[in-house]
């Protein structure tokens, strides 16, 4: 198969970690018969230095016309001061709007491997983490009407987050479908006892349900999601929430794995247009040394082949020579443990490719 990507390595350690995930790629390809061509743009604060905005026209044209995009990271301290609409970040958000990324997917997997690395006590985890989030990307808060005025003389700042039937039934409809591959458990996150928003939500899920009588189907509020990600993590299989709690809650399991480099994620369209990334952000204080663990990306690029290109078998086997590795007590510095082998960036992702 040939497919066209569009790479946006971005800023702080995305380069280097970028770099690994299309060695293994380049494996992949040379491994299974693919041809995959890259078209590389940039994106963030190395493209507010050239030109002035964190993506141009032409790099959104790209991405627009590519069969899948691969991001590193964007942001840093040194772009930190600009102004609103030209900050790093405007580019993530620009780029998910344009594609219509509307569903993110963010796997919580502990490794058996690095169940130390866990901040929850080991009978907490038990058998390992392996979690789902799927989280509304393109509307909600983020995305509704702001402003600030002043009110009797002092300001008063409104953020408006409004949702409709059709994109709550549209995300509903990418959970249903993935608890259906994996454990056939959804629990959908809200806060219908407070928010217009979320009963909305609320009555479009359980509609939704009756057309997926093999999903367990739950409520849960977002409150005690944030108590129960603690307290009980293995109870969920996928979760599905709107923006900002999805933003949040996807953050904080990340976290229950102790390793915020490992994780990888996907943006999804309607059609099979993706973007795929690292959860983690530029890391400039570890950028240009060598150092990042680059498994987020690699495991990102897994993803991208599963629900981008329909590549099951080549994605399995990036994520078996993950585990291979990790089996074989190789690390990155950031997930070292005591009688492991510390190797650097580029090291893990020679390692990962040779066991393609
Ligand atoms: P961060 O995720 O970049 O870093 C947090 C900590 O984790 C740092 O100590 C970093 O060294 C470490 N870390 C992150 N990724 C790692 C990896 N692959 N290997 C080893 N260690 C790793 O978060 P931050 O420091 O809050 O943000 C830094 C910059 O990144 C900011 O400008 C922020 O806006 C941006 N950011 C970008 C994205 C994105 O591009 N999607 C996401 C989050 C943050």
């Amino acid at each position: 198969m040939n497919k066209n990507i569009t790479v946006l390595p971005g800023d702080g350690i995305g380069p280097e970690i970028v770099a690994e995930a299309i060695k293994v790629l380049d494996k992949v390809a040379e491994k299974y018969g693919h041809k995959f061509e890259y078209t590389y743009v940039d994106i963030g604060g190395c493209s507010i230095d050239k030109f002035g905005v964190p993506i141009t026209d032409e790099g959104m044209e790209k991405c627009k016309n590519s069969d899948s995009v691969l991001l590193g990271a964007v942001g840093g301290p040194k772009w930190d001061n600009c102004p609103p609409a030209i900050r790093p970040e405007k580019a993530l958000l620009a780029v998910r709007k344009e594609l219509g990324l509307f569903a993110n997917l963010r796997p919580t997997k502990l490794f058996p491997q690095l169940a130390d690395a866990s901040p929850l006590k080991q009978e907490i985890v038990g058998n390992g983490i392996d979690l789902l989030i799927v989280r509304e990307l393109t509307g909600g808060v983020y995305f509704g009407q702001r402003k600030t005025e002043e009110v009797n003389g002092e300001l008063v700042a409104t953020d408006i987050m409004p949702y409709s039937e059709s994109e709550i039934e549209r995300i509903g409809r990418v959970a249903f479908e993935t608890a259906m591959k994996r454990g056939k458990r959804l629990a959908s996150v809200d806060k219908a006892n407070v928010l217009d928003t979320s009963r909305l939500w609320r009555k479009t899920m359980h509609k939704l349900s009756g057309e997926y009588p093999e999903v367990e189907y739950s409520d849960i509020l977002v409150d005690n999601t944030a108590m129960q990600l603690i307290k009980n993590p293995t109870q969920f299989d996928v979760l599905v929430t709107e923006n900002m709690f999805g933003d949040i809650l996807s953050d904080e399991a990340s976290m229950l794995t102790g390793s915020i480099g490992m994780m990888p994620s996907a943006s999804l369209s309607s059609g099979t247009l993706g973007m795929y990334e690292p959860i983690h952000g530029s890391a400039p204080d570890i950028a240009g040394m060598n150092i990042a663990n680059p498994l987020g990306t690699i495991l990102s690029a897994a993803m991208m082949l599963r629900y981008s290109f329909d590549m099951a078998a080549e994605a399995d086997a990036i994520e078996r020579a993950v585990n291979e590795v990790l089996d074989e007590s190789y690390r990155t510095g950031d997930i070292m443990q005591e009688g492991c082998k510390k190797v650097l960036c580029n090291e893990m992702g020679d390692l990962v490719a040779e066991r393609i």
